[in-house]
């Protein structure tokens, strides 16, 4: 996928809504699927769509799984977002008895991508990464704003206990580290650049601790999720020995990784607030 301009970085990134009437798919109707526009995941069928003269696209049905649903604030509308990176696409409305489905999903146009019938090889493949170095507050702040980042996301990965809460995590008991998972797009970012950034915004060669935090669960560690990452990892890390960093970055195969509980997501800008155990120190 293209990267974003700057009205579809508004709709996506931003929860914004096009003007209604205004974009190219609300009356469109042929054969084939709608993609979502920042990561090319496949999110409705174009048999699912119907004029809901609303002046947006509007689907009773979304392929299964593709689209998740988050009850806004206010309790009274519910978001929809691309399962896969979580890119905005509009609102759910249900009740309103315009199909037999009776079900509304109310799409911006520039949340989405046609792909006609007949041409639906270039399933563009969206990358995971997983990096473990010290505090995940400070490593999704660090790494965000790599271009091609489709979704991150802290969380718990690398032990022995399903769905671990924060607090069982900072005991030090589960075997877990605190760790970001990025989805990107390979076409926008290597694997390589996400890896040495890494390596620049956490100290790699400290063992079981990262700045003021101690403890195993804020460990250095790589959890590659196809074998091309796991070579790259090596590579880096040889890399850096040679210029004489004493690394003890672990790498180990991607298993279950946990998110973590929502008050973990954002933490800094949240709290407008800056990380106090990583900086960027340029290593390469
Ligand atoms: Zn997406």
């Amino acid at each position: 996928m293209k990267p974003l301009n700057e009205e579809e970085k508004r709709i996506i990134l931003q929860k914004g809504t096009e003007t209604p009437f205004s974009g190219k798919y609300y009356r469109h109707q042929a054969a084939g699927r709608y993609l979502c526009r920042q990561c090319g995941a496949p999110l409705y069928r174009g048999e699912d769509k119907f004029n809901a003269g609303c002046g947006w696209p509007s689907f009773d049905a979304e392929i299964p799984g593709a689209v998740k649903r988050i009850p806004d604030p206010d309790g009274v509308r519910t978001e929809i977002v691309c399962a896969r990176c979580g890119g905005h696409l509009g609102h759910l409305f249900e009740g309103e008895h315009l199909t037999a489905k009776n079900v509304r999903h109310c799409v911006n146009s520039l949340s989405l991508v046609f792909q006609p019938a007949g041409k639906e090889p270039a399933d563009p493949k969206a990358e995971t990464a997983i990096f473990a170095g010290g505090c995940f507050w400070g490593v999704e702040y660090l790494m965000k704003d790599f271009p091609g980042i489709l979704n991150i996301e802290p969380g718990y990965t690398g032990g022995y206990v399903p769905h671990p809460t924060y607090e069982q995590v900072c005991s030090d008991m589960t075997g877990h580290a605190e760790a970001v998972r990025m989805v990107f797009d390979p076409q926008q970012v290597s694997y390589e650049t996400l890896l040495k950034g890494f390596m620049e915004i956490h100290d790699p060669t400290q063992e079981n601790a990262q700045g003021p935090d101690i403890g195993s669960q804020y460990r250095s560690e790589i959890f590659y999720t196809t074998e091309a990452q796991h070579q790259t990892a090596l590579r880096i890390i040889d890399l850096l020995k040679s210029k004489g960093y004493a690394v003890v970055t672990r790498v180990t195969k991607a298993a279950d990784f946990w998110p973590a509980e929502d008050y973990h997501h954002q933490y800094y800008e949240r709290h407008g607030t800056q990380p106090y155990c990583h900086r960027r120190v340029k290593r390469f």
